[in-house]
C-alpha cells in the first residue's frame, strides 16, 4: 500500500499519546513525552501498514519498558538519496556494547540483575521487527552510548525522492531524459 509515512506516523503517535494521557491502570510509573522530528512534506512509501505499525509498536514499547525514569522518546524521519531513515530514541537504561549485536536474535534478552528481573518479555519482539524491516527491503540497527544513556533504533525503508516529486505536482514537466 502506498502511504504518506509522515501522516501514518502521526496517526500512530496520536494513539500512543492518548494511552500516555489516560493510562487508567497506572501502567506507566514515569512520565514520557513523545517528540516528533518530521519533514514538512509528505513522504510516500510502499509498505504493509499493519506490519510497520507492529515495528513502531515494538520499538516504542521497548523504550517504555526499558526507561525506568521515563523521559523523551524522539521519533525522527529523514529522507535520504535512496531511502528514508526512521529513528526512535529513548533516554532509558541503554544497551551494553557487547549485547548490541545480539538483540535482534530470537529469545535474546540482555541479562542483568537490575533490568530484566523487573520487566517481563520473551525476547522475540526485536527479531520480529528485524524480519518485517528486511521483508520491506530495509535495514535496522541500534546504537547506545552506554549504560543509562539511552538507546536509538534506526531503520530504513526504500524511498525514491523522484517518485515523490511526481506524486506531488506538475505531471507535465515529467519526461524521460
Ligand atoms: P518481547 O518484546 O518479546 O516482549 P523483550 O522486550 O525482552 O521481549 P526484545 O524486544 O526482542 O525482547 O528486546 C531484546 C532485549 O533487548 C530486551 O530484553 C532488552 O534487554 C533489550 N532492549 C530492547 N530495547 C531496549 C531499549 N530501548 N533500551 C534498553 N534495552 C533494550
Ligand atoms: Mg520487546
Amino acid at each position: 500500500e502506498m502511504i504518506n509515512l509522515v501522516a501514518f506516523l502521526n496517526f500512530q503517535i496520536n494513539r500512543l499519546d492518548k494511552i500516555l494521557e489516560t493510562d487508567p491502570n497506572d501502567f506507566f510509573t514515569a512520565d514520557f513525552t513523545i517528540i516528533r522530528n518530521f519533514p514538512d512534506n509528505p513522504v510516500w512509501v510502499e509498505i504493509d501498514t499493519d506490519k510497520i505499525a507492529q515495528v513502531i509498536d515494538n520499538i516504542v514499547n521497548n523504550a517504555f519498558k526499558y526507561s525506568p525514569n521515563g523521559g523523551k522518546i524522539t521519533i525522527s524521519v529523514e529522507t535520504r538519496e535512496k531511502d528514508v531513515l526512521i529513528s526512535i530514541s529513548d533516554q532509558g537504561m541503554g544497551i551494553p556494547k557487547s549485547a548490541l549485536p545480539k538483540i535482534f536474535d530470537r529469545f535474546y534478552r540482555v541479562d542483568n540483575e537490575s533490568r530484566n528481573s523487573k520487566v517481563g518479555g520473551t525476547g522475540l519482539g526485536l527479531s520480529i521487527v528485524h524480519d518485517i524491516v528486511k521483508m520491506h527491503g530495509g535495514t535496522i540497527f541500534a546504537t547506545s552510548p552506554g549504560s543509562g544513556q539511552g538507546t536509538t533504533f534506526s531503520f530504513t525503508l526504500p524511498y525514491l525522492p523522484e517518485n515523490n516529486d511526481v506524486a506531488s505536482d506538475d505531471w507535465d514537466e515529467f519526461s524521460e531524459e
